[in-house]
Parts: C-alpha cells; sequence; structure tokens
C-alpha cells in the first residue's frame, strides 16, 4: 500500500492536526483497505483569458482544456474572482462605457473591444472565435458610446456550461499577482477560494510570501492551496532562501514552462528543480514537511501544445478529493510522460511508466545527501540585454545529486542511511534530451522520506 509521503511528514512535523493548520492545506484521511480505488486525473492549476490577460474569451479557454483531455483545471486570472458583478476594470485595464446607465440591469465583466491587437487587447477576432464555437447567442455584446463591449462569464456560468461529473471539473481561484518596488515578481495562486484580496506588496518578496499566506489563512481558513509561482521568472525573483525560510509553504511551480526561460541564465544560478533540492535538502535536514512540485501551464496564448500539467491520484473527481491528495503529495507534474504508479513504502521509492509511446525511457533518482553543503553564496549580475541587475543566490552541487540510474521503465530506490529523501525523474531517452528541469518528454514524481 502506498504511504502518502506528506502524512508521514505531517505527522512527524507536530501531530497531523497541527500540521494540517500551518500547511494550509486540510487534514486528510490515510488510505485503508476499504477506501475506493483512487485514479489519475490531469490538470493544470494556473491558466488565464479575458479576465484578465490571457487572450481567448473564458469559454473557449475552459473548452480548450475539456477538449484536450484535462479532468480540471482553475481559471487562475490576475488579481480576480469570476463573480456577477458588474465591473469594466481589472488586471492590466479600466475601460468604463461613457454611458453607465446603458448597462444598468447587466451583470460580470465587460471589455471594451480593443482596435488593435496586442498583449491583454480583447480583438474582434477571439469575439468571432468564440462565438464560432459556442454561438452568438453565447457570447453577448453591447454597443455603448460606438464602442462595442463583450461580457465575460462568470465562474458559475462556465461551471453550467462545461461541468460535468466524473468528467470534468472546474476549481475557483486566482493568482495573486505583483511584487516589490525593484520590480521583483512575486505571485502565488489561491485554489479552492471564490474571493480575492488586494495585493500585499513589501520591500521584499519572503514579505510579500508570509503576509500574503498569513492573509490566505485569515481570509480562507482550509480546504484551498496555496502556490508559489515561478520562483524563477523574471530573473531569479523569488530564492530558495525564501522557501527555505517559509516551512509552511507546501508548494510551489516546479515547471511554469509559459514564461519562464526568457532570459539568460546565469551558469551558476539555480534553475527550478534546483532549487527544490536546495528547499528540501534543508528541510528534510531540519524534520520540515517538503516541498511539492507542480506542473502549470500559466496558459495566457493557446495556440500549440500544452506544455506543463499535474496528473493526482484521488479516488473522484471533486475538489476536496483533488485539494486532499496534492496536499498529500499523491500526485507528479508533467510534460509529456506519465507515470504508471509511484509507491513508498517508508524506505523504498518504486515506480513504473506509463508507456504510451516506444522508445527507450530512463528512471533517474535524485536525492541530496546529508552533510551536504548547505552555504549560500551571491553573484551580482550586471543589467543585461535579457537580464535586469540582480543578486542571485549560489548553492553547492552537492545538492541534489542523482542517486542512480535505471534504463527502462519500472525502478526502485530503497533510501540510505545518508539520504535525506529521494524522488524519482522519467524521460524518454534521445539525442535533444535536455537535462534537469528541461527534460522532455519527462515527468517528475514528489520527493519522499
Ligand atoms: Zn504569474
Ligand atoms: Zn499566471
Amino acid at each position: 500500500m502506498l504511504t502518502r509521503i506528506s502524512r508521514r511528514d505531517f505527522l512527524k512535523a507536530s501531530g497531523a492536526a497541527a500540521a494540517a493548520a500551518v500547511s494550509g492545506c486540510r487534514q486528510f484521511a490515510p488510505a485503508s483497505a476499504s477506501a475506493p480505488a483512487r485514479r489519475w486525473f490531469k490538470g493544470n492549476l494556473h491558466m488565464h483569458n479575458q479576465w484578465s490577460d490571457g487572450e481567448p474569451l473564458p469559454e473557449w479557454a475552459v473548452d480548450w482544456y475539456k477538449s484536450n483531455g484535462y479532468h480540471f483545471i482553475c481559471p487562475s486570472d490576475h488579481n480576480i474572482f469570476q463573480t456577477d458583478a458588474l465591473r469594466f476594470d481589472g488586471f492590466g485595464f479600466n475601460l468604463p462605457p461613457s454611458d453607465p446607465a446603458a448597462f444598468k440591469g447587466e451583470t460580470s465583466l465587460w471589455k471594451m473591444v480593443s482596435p488593435a491587437a496586442g498583449w491583454a487587447k480583447l480583438t474582434r477576432a477571439r469575439i468571432d472565435q468564440a462565438a464560432e464555437r459556442f454561438g452568438r447567442d453565447s457570447v453577448r455584446t453591447l454597443v455603448v458610446g460606438g464602442q462595442t463591449f463583450v461580457r465575460m462569464k462568470p465562474f458559475a456560468e462556465l461551471e453550467k456550461q462545461f461541468v460535468e461529473p466524473d468528467r470534468f471539473l472546474m476549481i475557483p481561484g486566482f493568482e495573486q499577482t505583483g511584487g516589490c518596488p525593484d520590480g521583483r515578481q512575486v505571485h502565488v495562486n489561491f485554489i479552492n477560494v471564490r474571493e480575492a484580496f488586494p495585493y500585499i506588496a513589501a520591500e521584499q518578496p519572503g514579505e510579500i510570501l508570509e503576509r500574503t499566506y498569513a492573509r490566505g489563512r485569515e481570509l480562507y481558513g482550509r480546504d484551498y492551496l496555496f502556490t508559489a509561482n515561478h520562483p524563477l521568472w523574471r530573473y531569479y525573483d523569488v530564492s530558495p532562501a525564501d522557501l527555505i525560510a517559509l516551512p509552511q509553504i507546501r508548494l510551489f511551480e516546479l515547471n511554469n514552462n509559459e514564461v519562464t526561460g526568457g532570459f539568460d541564465a546565469h551558469p551558476r544560478g539555480w534553475t527550478p528543480e534546483r532549487c527544490w533540492d536546495i528547499v528540501n535538502a534543508h528541510r528534510a535536514a531540519h524534520d520540515q514537511p517538503l516541498l511539492l512540485g507542480m506542473g502549470c501551464d500559466d496558459r495566457h496564448v493557446y495556440d500549440g501544445p500544452a506544455k506543463a500539467w499535474s496528473v493526482v491520484r484521488a479516488a473522484n473527481l471533486r475538489a476536496g478529493d483533488l485539494i486532499d491528495a496534492i496536499a498529500a503529495g499523491d500526485f507528479y507534474a508533467s510534460n509529456g510522460l506519465d507515470f504508471a504508479d509511484i509507491r513508498f513504502d517508508g524506505r523504498t521509492l518504486a515506480v513504473r511508466i506509463d508507456v504510451r509511446e516506444e522508445g527507450a525511457h530512463r528512471i533517474q533518482f535524485v536525492g541530496t545527501k546529508r552533510g551536504y553543503d548547505p552555504s549560500r553564496r551571491t553573484v551580482d549580475v550586471a543589467k543585461g540585454p535579457r537580464c535586469p541587475e540582480r543578486r542571485i543566490d549560489v548553492y553547492s552541487d552537492s545538492i541534489g545529486t542523482t542517486l542512480a540510474t535505471v534504463e527502462g521503465t519500472e525502478g526502485a530506490y530503497t533510501l540510505k542511511p545518508d539520504d535525506l529523501y529521494v524522488r524519482a525523474r522519467i524521460v524518454r531517452v534521445s539525442p535533444e534530451l535536455q537535462p534537469d528541469w528541461k527534460s522532455r518528454p519527462a515527468a517528475w514524481s514528489q520527493p519522499y522520506r
């Protein structure tokens, strides 16, 4: 039987109830022989549409995921939840009509059609695209003062339109978007909540994370997830040291392949996957719950295939079940491969690849040894053509090493006394295969200890 890792971690920390209280995640029931069979559900908990700065109308975006094999999504628009309150402003836009009385009795967000294309603009092409698929009745427009306004469907209407029991689920949420006065960005997702709150800015990323996390606890209580998003974006903006200092943060984006990468990486800088190991080496050495890694799309533009997602093992396609499973670490991040099984009995991590395409497969067990060098040095990076001025943290190569490699589709690794934790990365071998978080196609199990 699978031992759910974070339960073990939670119990180790200070008792399940107390640990669940600090984690921001709900406590889950232990697996038992009589528990219903659990299945893998594919989902994406980070995406955008015209409720903020994604290109398509909301129904187009939701339909894209439903039509592309996803079981669940969270339409996580920037700093807004899709309620039916009448409004004309949001993230990056404020376009009130010349005659507000024309909207008497109307609800939800209305966005003005832009004559020109460009980032975050609502263009006629997007309206036609949605109207063609869902009908002119579905895409409501109003012409006021010579300007065309389009109504964005609120979450509850999108749910009615797309949700099907056991087939497709929508989880409410939003992305809290902003940063420090010096421009460093700090974004987090609140998942399974129906109300946004004003961004909490501060001088340092760690302070924003800490205060935003605490505000979420006050407002939402339990039954929601908090994820630290794309720490590397735009350029080492959130440091592993910030996540080390905040063990209450249990989830981060390991793969946010939509926005991460548009810069010149520093040769000694950390990657998202190394960030994960840096944080977890510390947490394991200090007997704290480990940081879990999510795969997310953060999709703004809906052309081309998805770049990352998460696959969650749960008994039912229900928000509570999925959140419990994610909080328990029973999920993996993927950009193209799947695990058929992941099992950890407290000592041995055993994984099996779900082979769907011919080719050589490899399993890499990654971890950090006790006695690793935890020291942090800093490097000052001058402003360049593709990077801002930054001070970045540099860590030892003794963190996040390959403990064992299996050429094949099934493998296991038993923790040795000097191992702090172990996780599995699976890849399909090809001449183009890149190392680390850029491996593709690949998938990443959670860390176990
Ligand atoms: Zn973001
Ligand atoms: Zn985003």
